[in-house]
């Protein structure tokens, strides 16, 4: 496996008539990642991996600065992972002086977690595209954990004409339905038992659905079903076109997505079902 710390050295990984998959991560890896990883090598001769911890996504009083960093057990894992090519870039190598190549999210970075994290999407955004450009991956693949996250990367791509497929990978989860995060470490051992619920309640409401329900009122009803079971905040719970995360009515043939975003102390905790 070959560790690349500088953006000038990865600029010779590409080679000629072989195809890069690319996985753009935080660090902290638990099996959510390898199953990105395990996916990437399906669609290409060499897998990449960045571990970048964004500054740009972060905003003031935002967990940046405590946000767990792991490098030595991550290497360990990628290593058993059989992957090709690691990237850990410093600061200056993804955002060098003079840097200007920001990309501005449209109305899809609004919404959700950008309505709570107003710079939160451009970041990301801006992020992925100087990687790849350093990289110039034909795949990359993403969580639908960051359901949200995906849709606005595939809308990058196509607003660009990137030669670029995303891919989609599903949600990994615990035994008790808790997606996996790299967050979910920061939970007191109270806050763990709390945190499956999350999941319990997007369940509730699928199944809810079936029964027709009224939107806003199952909506209201879950968020109050969210609070009782311990969570101190619930920044949304929406139901949404899967495909434009637009409003969505059951007359609709279009699939639905649940999404919610809820906190436990200073653990913010997202989540997301298909119906
Ligand atoms: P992060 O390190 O949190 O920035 O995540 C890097 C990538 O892993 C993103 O595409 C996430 O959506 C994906 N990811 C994180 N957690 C999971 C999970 N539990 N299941 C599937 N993908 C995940």
């Amino acid at each position: 496996m070959q560790v690349i710390r500088q953006a000038a050295e990865m600029s010779h990984v590409k080679k000629e008539g072989t195809t890069l998959a690319f996985v753009p991560t935080m660090g902290v890896l638990h099996p959510g990642h390898l199953s990105l990883i395990e996916k990437a090598k399906h669609h290409a001769d060499q897998v990449v991996v960045s571990i970048f911890v964004n500054p740009k996504q972060f905003a003031a009083g935002e967990d940046f600065a405590i946000y767990p960093r792991t490098e030595a057990a991550d290497l360990a894992l990628l290593e058993e992972c059989k992957v090709d090519v690691v990237y850990l870039p410093t600061e200056a190598d993804i955002y060098p002086d003079g840097f200007d190549a920001y990309y501005s999210t449209g109305a899809l970075g609004q919404i959700l977690e950008g309505k709570v994290r107003p710079h939160f999407f451009d970041g990301v955004a801006t992020v992925v595209l100087a990687l790849c450009r350093q990289i110039r991956p034909d795949v990359a693949v993403f969580g639908e954990k960051d359901y949200q996250q995906l849709l606005i990367i595939r809308e990058m791509v196509a607003a660009l004409s990137l030669p670029l497929d995303i891919i989609a990978a599903p949600i990994i989860r615990e035994e008790d339905g808790l997606a996996m995060s790299s967050r979910n470490r920061r939970l007191s051992p109270q806050q763990r038992k709390i945190a499956p619920q999350l999941y319990q309640i997007l369940h509730w409401v699928r199944e809810e659905l079936q029964q027709n329900r009224d939107i806003k009122n199952l909506q209201e009803e879950a968020v109050k079903r969210l609070l009782e079971a311990g969570f101190e905040t619930v920044d949304y719970l929406e139901i949404l076109c899967s495909n434009t995360l637009k409003p969505w009515v059951s007359a609709h043939s279009e699939s639905a997505r649940i999404l919610a975003a809820a906190r436990l102390g200073d653990v913010r905790l997202i989540d997301n079902l298909e119906w």
